[in-house]
């Protein structure tokens, strides 16, 4: 089946799933999506380059979400309640929505790690369009 990027150049699959950004050259500002004009109001240089995301942030927001968002979300019909969180990377300094997967709302705390997988959104008739989910991980020290 055609896998479609749900946002054209905003993750990788492989080596391992990851965020894609932009970074300021000039002042290391990190944005995503990608941003063609640094972000910071103090610079808004527009020397940015992709940037790779951490594989892995820290939960720092969540909602379970019971009735349909409006389009462009494509809602499973009949529509199934969904978690989305919000995952902070560090390193980079930005916050990231996402889907959650692997786990229920119930097993989710503050402060946990989570992982960018690519998965799935959802398919119609030009093929598969796949995205980035976040998923709790084992507890690591290199963040
Ligand atoms: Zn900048």
């Amino acid at each position: 089946m055609n896998r479609i990027p749900v946002l054209e150049g905003s993750f990788v699959s492989e080596p391992e799933p990851a965020l894609v950004g932009s970074r300021c050259r000039s002042c290391e500002t990190v944005a995503f999506p990608a941003s063609f004009t640094c972000p910071n109001p103090r610079c808004m240089d527009k020397d940015v380059a992709p940037a790779p995301l951490s594989r892995t942030g820290r939960l720092a927001s969540w909602t379970t979400v019971h009735f349909p968002p409006p389009p462009p979300f494509v809602a499973p019909d009949p529509f199934v309640p969904i978690t989305v969180v919000e995952v902070e990377f560090a390193s980079e300094g930005i916050q990231v929505v996402g889907p959650l997967t692997g786990a229920g709302a119930d097993e989710l705390r503050m402060g946990m790690p989570m992982e960018t997988v690519v998965e799935p959104y959802y398919a119609d008739r030009d093929g598969e369009v796949i995205g980035w989910k976040f998923r709790p991980a084992e507890e690591s020290n290199d963040d």
